[in-house]
């Protein structure tokens, strides 16, 4: 399967890959024409650009013009795994890829089957996630196949992903210091140990700095039910917000009565089951002819921050 797969890449296909955060839709990140299918299969803005994965650190040095002190602390420390590094990009790889923008976003999936791709591939693999775009991202294969159906030319299914969320964006900036563009799977604590230092937080608007990030659109992985965010609280007890069959999701456990379906994503607590869960449970939710959804906020810190801007994100109010 690998072998078609990696065929299916070098012949300007297009394959859907697991990694350990979301499915990933690949193509030849070299290849200008299979990166314009991964655009019109998404329904992804050419505005947007895509993240370029690779197996090895020589691959990434190929992609980028520079490798700063930051760059190498933090690949080392979290590759492969679920950090991707923006990077002043080299001329190796289309405009399409990284929107005409100077920077190049690189990652390297913690997944045998997605290494072993851009291994046999020999090729550096861009990859969104395999949704439509706006939609929540799929962490099962059968999600990717509900969204893209036909588009895609071979999907690989290893299962439900093991992190369930995206990756965590960072971008060094000047004097050593480190950006987060995006929350996801590696904690601004993990970094922030490594790193030594604060990591900072780009300012309000971030398109006002030119960098195009379409992770950071107000409406983004989103169900396809009205969904209403609100705050944990321990001593509420939660009821749904309107007439009608309201749904519940929840990353902790809560008190609640009156939802026609109620989801707590980890019952103990344990941040790392819920955003497992997180994406699959939208995905059923939004299945079952709703009229709403109320979610209710994760605990603060650790995962909590990248669960609570996807709900964020997903929320219509
Ligand atoms: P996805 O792979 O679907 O999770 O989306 C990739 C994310 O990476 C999007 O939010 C992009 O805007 C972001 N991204 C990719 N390349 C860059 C870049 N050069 N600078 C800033 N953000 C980027
Ligand atoms: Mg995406």
């Amino acid at each position: 399967m690998l072998e078609a797969a990696a065929a299916t890449i070098r012949r300007g296909g297009l394959v859907a890959m697991p990694t350990e955060t979301v499915y990933g839709l690949a193509a030849d990140a070299t290849d200008a024409r299979a990166v314009a299918r991964i655009f019109e299969a998404k329904g992804r803005p050419r505005f947007d650009p895509l993240i370029v994965h690779v197996d090895r650190i020589e691959r990434a040095l190929h992609l980028t013009g520079q490798w700063p002190q930051a760059a190498h602390q933090l690949a080392e420390a979290f590759w492969p795994g679920p950090l991707t590094i923006i990077l002043p990009r080299g001329d190796s790889i289309p405009d399409l890829v990284t929107a005409g923008l100077p920077t190049v976003a690189i990652r390297m999936p913690a997944h045998d089957w997605a290494l072993e791709l851009i291994r046999r591939a020999d090729r550096p693999l861009a990859a969104p996630s395999a949704n439509r775009f706006g939609h929540v991202s799929p962490t099962e294969a059968r999600h990717v196949v509900g969204d893209l159906g036909s588009s895609v030319d071979l999907v690989l299914d290893a299962g439900p992903t093991a992190c369930g969320i995206e990756s965590t964006i960072v971008m060094p900036g000047e004097a050593g210091s480190v950006v987060l563009l995006r929350p996801g799977a590696i904690t601004t604590e993990r970094l922030e140990a490594v790193l030594g230092r604060k990591v900072a937080f780009p300012p309000a608007e971030p398109r006002s700095r030119g960098i195009t990030a379409p992770g950071m659109l107000a409406r983004h992985y989103a169900p396809r039910i009205p969904m209403r965010m609100v705050g944990l609280d321990a001593e509420v007890v939660y009821r749904p917000p309107g007439a009608g069959e309201w749904g519940l999701i929840s990353p902790a456990r809560v008190q609640h009565e009156g939802f026609a379906v109620a989801e707590l994503l980890s019952p103990d607590g344990d941040m790392a089951e819920a955003a497992m869960r997180l994406f699959g449970t939208m995905r059923k939710l939004e299945e079952m002819s709703l009229d709403g959804l109320l979610a209710v906020a994760a605990p603060q810190g650790g995962l909590g921050g990248a669960i609570n801007d996807r709900l964020r994100r997903a929320s219509t109010e």
